[in-house]
């Protein structure tokens, strides 16, 4: 068998897991240079949400992918991320979203967060990026990135989105928030994680390829 990935062929489409459209680019990029077709949640009808009520990345990520694929009968891949505080005992971790309650703004999820380190002496912290690619039944793949950092004592910069502004990067001696998207890719932890993923990616697609082939519609 040819196992050099860009000769690999899906019989079908490859759903990302999101309507996000700044990951949906990253992973297209991703993907590029191989014959795969891609398709984004906003390629289709309307579909239920999934409650990312999982107890860590890897929880809210796996249910993402196989809630996706199994729904639609495709394979499909989906992320999940946020920042851990060491100091904070991991939070807001998978509450990163709503750090500031339900439905709240980037901006009150900084405020807390800058309100509840006021007094904190160890500001390390670390973004984590889980990647789960599913098929319609059975067991999913996982690949992680992390970044560390340590948090601001003010938010600087206007890049980026959530809390990239109280994100310091020591060895760009910037927050995530003052680089642009490409510097900022290239060290995030959902840049790692996808490199991680594309490392395998032929390995990924003989997996998904078999595991289809296995499924009976
Ligand atoms: P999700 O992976 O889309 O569920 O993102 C969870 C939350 O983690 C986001 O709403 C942000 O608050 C935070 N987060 C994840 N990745 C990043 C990042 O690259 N920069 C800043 N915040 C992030």
């Amino acid at each position: 068998m040819d196992t050099s990935g860009e000769d690999i062929k899906l019989d079908r489409p490859l759903v990302l897991a999101t309507k996000n459209r700044g990951k949906i680019s990253e992973f297209k990029e991703l993907f590029r240079g191989f014959d795969l077709e891609i398709k984004s949640l906003n390629d289709f009808g309307p579909i239920p949400p999934v409650i990312e009520d999982g107890e860590t990345f890897e929880d809210n990520a796996v249910k993402k992918a196989q809630f996706t694929a199994k729904l639609l009968g495709l394979p499909a891949i989906a992320d999940d991320s946020g920042l851990t505080v060491r100091a904070l005992g991991g939070e807001p971790g998978v509450f990163s979203a709503r750090y500031a309650g339900e439905g709240a703004t980037d901006e009150a999820n900084n405020i807390k967060l800058l309100d509840v380190m006021r007094r904190v002496e160890n500001r390390e912290a670390a973004f984590i990026c889980v990647l789960a690619i599913a098929v319609p039944r059975g067991p999913a793949l996982i690949y992680e990135g992390r970044c560390e950092g340590v948090i601001a004592r003010e938010i600087s910069g206007n890049q980026g989105f959530g809390y990239d502004p109280l994100f310091y990067y020591p060895p760009l001696k910037k927050t995530f928030a003052q680089l642009s998207e490409a510097e900022k890719n290239r060290v995030s932890h959902r840049g790692r994680a996808i490199a991680e993923l594309k490392g395998e990616l032929d390995k990924v697609l003989i997996w998904l390829r078999q595991r289809l082939a296995e499924v009976s519609f």
